[in-house]
């Protein structure tokens, strides 16, 4: 493939022009996609920009669970980000106290392997968090990306897991990109680890790709589907989560998930500027 071909946009056959899709709202991947470690792509604050100005809302929407939703609005609007407000961002915290609420009531007093922004945001969701105490059974257990983790804690979980509790995990990544010199053991891993040493198999695991936060932003909304496009780096994340809510789905190449070209996504394009010049063909910008 020459270089020009691949600056430009591809879309799927069959797939209409993005100008032309009916998209009334965009939900971003964040690491890879909007940024890089502390460094938003200079394609991002124009695309936003070009997005409220043509009446279209934009979000995003992160399996990352070791900020809370209040820590993502503030770091965001600290890069210049023009977040409108909370309801903008989503992360698997609000999937999970969902689902607990609707499909598993009985369980209230949890057992978090999570930072402390996690355990709070819990809290503030009505689940109480229980002791890192054998006397204190709680009624599951729930991993998330644990930047605190210790030996005691996981051990506990294991504990737990080992003595029948129900188990969930907030999301399946297994390792957080970073432009840092190390290496982020995220979420999926802790879960691996986990299942190794208990033997037993966590019951769910939310996040993308999981659809259902794009189902909180789409019934936020008053969305059908097809008005929504899922954007991100990652093929087996983002845009499966986009295809399995049924939303439009377009796959760029920065980010950790960018260096193949072969996606199953509407659209693929380089950057969200390239993106941008194809929604909006008559801004000629
Ligand atoms: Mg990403």
């Amino acid at each position: 493939m020459d270089a020009a071909a691949d600056s430009a946009l591809h879309i799927k056959p069959g797939s209409p022009p993005p100008s032309l899709a009916g998209i009334r709202c965009v939900m971003m991947d964040l690491d890879g996609t909007v940024y890089e470690g502390d460094t938003l792509y200079p394609t991002s604050l124009p695309f936003f920009d070009a997005l409220t100005r043509h009446g279209i809302a934009w979000g995003f929407v992160t399996n990352n669970t070791s900020r809370s939703i209040d820590s993502y609005v503030a770091r965001l609007r600290g890069m210049g980000i023009p977040l409108t407000g909370r309801d903008r961002v989503v992360t698997p915290v609000l999937s999970v106290a969902d689902a607990l609420r609707t499909e598993f009531p009985a369980f209230r007093r949890l057992f978090l392997l999570g930072t402390e922004d996690f355990r709070q945001e819990m809290l503030s969701l009505g689940f109480e968090e229980t002791a890192d105490s054998p006397d204190d059974r709680p009624d599951a257990v729930i991993t998330a990306f644990d930047k605190s983790l210790t030996y005691g804690r996981l051990c506990r979980a294991a504990w737990w897991i080992r003595n029948g509790v129900p188990w969930f995990a907030t999301h399946p990544d297994v390792f957080c990109p970073t432009t840092e010199r190390t290496w982020l053991v995220d979420c999926g891993a802790i879960t691996a680890c986990l299942e190794t040493a208990t033997g037993v198999r966590c019951r769910r695991v939310f996040g993308k790709p999981n659809p259902d936060m794009l189902r909180v932003m789409m019934k936020r909304l008053g969305l059908r589907p097809s008005e929504l496009l899922m954007a991100g780096d990652r093929e087996h994340t983002d845009i499966e989560s986009g295809i399995r809510a049924g939303a439009r789905t377009l796959r760029i190449s920065t980010g950790v998930g960018g260096g193949t070209a072969e996606t199953r996504a509407d659209y693929r394009c380089p950057d969200l500027g390239v993106f941008r010049r194809a929604l909006f063909p008559e801004d000629d910008v």
